[in-house]
């Protein structure tokens, strides 16, 4: 199984229903040359990936609004917060664990880890198995930067400006997380970028992305391998 949307409920209730993933992204400014889906589109490549790779695991449509309030400064971003994404997982999960033994989070964005992290402590206090696997491709290059514009190269290259990629703040995200938590992206960056994209190749992209596509089995694996709870 790969693709939820594409079944009728009569594949779906006769599968294994071992695993459904979900893909969460955002929409919000990558730079003047990557799209504002970038989030989306990755961890939709990837939940699509793995779930190819095992029997009886669907991937799910993506969440496809996340907790972006420190680009809001930039147009076209659009977010829904941490509070409001962590109600709609939880309501998401109670409902995905009705018909199917697990749910995997896969998560594109960074903003979003505060959200997903208080949705999984919740829906395993109930007793239903889920986990989260974030999608966080190389090191160090946080936003817009070599690795995101590496891997949209190699799934939609349509779709990267390449020529428009410029540097932006280079310092790591680590030293600027403060500033970027109190007065937003655009405050140490004026493009939008945190990073230098334009080293980036598809062939990087690809390497990235099998890497991502390994540690989301890894995730997977071990999530099926949960006991199923016990209830009184
Ligand atoms: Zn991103």
């Amino acid at each position: 199984m790969t693709n939820l949307c594409d079944l009728n409920w009569l594949q779906v209730e006769g599968a294994a229903r071992r695993a459904v993933l979900v893909p969460l992204g955002s929409l919000e400014q990558h730079g003047p040359h990557l799209p504002l889906d970038t989030d989306t589109r990755i961890a939709v490549a990837v939940a699509r990936g793995a779930a190819a790779s095992r029997g009886g695991v669907a991937a799910a449509p993506p969440v496809a609004f996340g907790s972006s309030g420190e680009h809001a400064a930039f147009a076209g971003t659009l977010s829904i917060g941490t509070s409001a994404l962590c109600s709609l997982l939880v309501e998401l999960g109670r409902d995905a664990t009705r018909d199917w033994k697990a749910m995997l989070l896969v998560n594109g964005h960074g903003g979003n880890v505060d959200a997903v992290s208080a949705a999984v402590d919740c829906l395993r206090g109930e007793g239903r198995p889920c986990a989260a696997f974030h999608v966080a491709p190389g090191s160090g290059d946080a936003h817009a930067g070599l690795s995101e514009t590496a891997l949209l190269l190699h799934l939609a290259p349509e779709v990267v400006r390449l020529d428009l990629a410029e540097a932006g703040e280079r310092s790591p995200v680590s030293e600027l997380m403060d500033r970027l938590r109190s007065d937003g992206v655009r405050s140490v960056s004026a493009n939008g970028v945190l990073g230098d994209p334009r080293a980036a190749t598809a062939r990087e992209g690809r390497r990235l992305f099998e890497e991502l596509i390994a540690g989301c089995l890894a995730s997977l694996d071990a999530l099926l391998a949960i006991p199923k709870p016990v209830h009184a």
